[in-house]
């Protein structure tokens, strides 16, 4: 049986990229959307191309009934599950801290927070040994905004992204001893629709050139990066939060 990793967010952008390498990897991919299902469709048809099974799954990780539902729904697909690729979030549209409304800052830290850690803790009860789980690995998707602070754009992304690299380091320390590793990468300018959401469809191409490699990343540069981290070859890599940005 080929091992199985669940991705959220893997119908576009970076998650689509490291569920995409990931089957070509070998492993059996189950791809999470909240809305787009088209998306969701083409990415399980990618990674079945690419020469891997798939299967997309549908659900919201800032709700707890969803989360337990998709890491069930992968289980039943695959009869195990190995990996977690932490991937799911948002961005507000850009906007001083002062400015800020409560919901918005709810809902930054309800998906990129609170889904991040429901995730985590559904994964390590299916993957601890001392839970009956045959270990696994854990990739959380970060980002440079926890170091930079995202100021004039989105204070408080930034502040969510700060509570997954703690969140990373911590959970490392706990788990590693049951087998599982918990790592993350911090993405830097990566061209993505990210950006269009939050109201700055040319943010990559402006930015990109700023940073210290000259342009903008790929989803596949930050794939590449996951899928190395959820490996074997990272079999002694633990707590580690990798920078994926260009040196900036
Ligand atoms: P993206 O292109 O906007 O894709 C977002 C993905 O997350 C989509 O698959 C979307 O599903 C899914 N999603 C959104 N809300 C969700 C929810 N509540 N529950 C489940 N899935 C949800 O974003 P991206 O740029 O690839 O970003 C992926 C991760 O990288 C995020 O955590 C982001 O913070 C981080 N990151 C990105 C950059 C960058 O420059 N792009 C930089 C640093 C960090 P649907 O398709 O169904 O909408």
């Amino acid at each position: 049986m080929t091992k199985s990793i669940l991705v959220t967010g893997g119908s576009r952008g970076i998650g689509r990229a490291a569920a995409i390498l990931a089957g070509a990897r070998g492993w059996s991919v189950a791809v999470n959307y909240v809305g787009n299902a088209a998306a969701a469709a083409e990415t399980v048809a990618a990674v079945e191309q690419s020469g891997g099974r798939a299967v997309a799954i549908r659900g919201d990780v800032a709700s707890e009934a969803d989360v337990i539902a998709m890491f069930d729904a992968t289980l039943k697909s695959f009869g195990r599950i190995d990996g977690l690729v932490n991937n799911a979030g948002i961005v507000a549209p850009s906007s001083r801290l002062a400015d800020a409304s409560l919901a918005r800052m709810r809902r930054v830290f309800d998906v990129n927070v609170v889904g991040a850690y429901l995730c985590a803790r559904e994964a390590v009860r299916r993957m601890a040994r001392s839970r009956g789980g045959g270990g696994g690995a854990i990739v959380n998707v970060s980002s440079m905004a926890a170091v930079l602070g995202g100021a004039n754009e989105y204070v408080d992304y930034a502040g969510s992204k700060g509570a997954v690299d703690t969140m990373t380091v911590g959970l490392a320390r706990e788990v590693g001893i049951d087998g599982v590793r918990v790592n993350a990468v911090r993405p830097g300018v990566i061209e993505t629709e990210i950006h269009a959401s939050g109201g700055k469809p040319e943010r990559a191409a402006q930015l990109g050139p700023q940073t210290p490699l000259g342009r903008a990343g790929t989803a596949e540069e930050v794939g590449e990066a996951i899928v190395w981290l959820l490996s074997d070859a990272a079999s002694y890599v633990n707590g580690a939060i990798l920078n994926v940005s260009a040196g900036r």
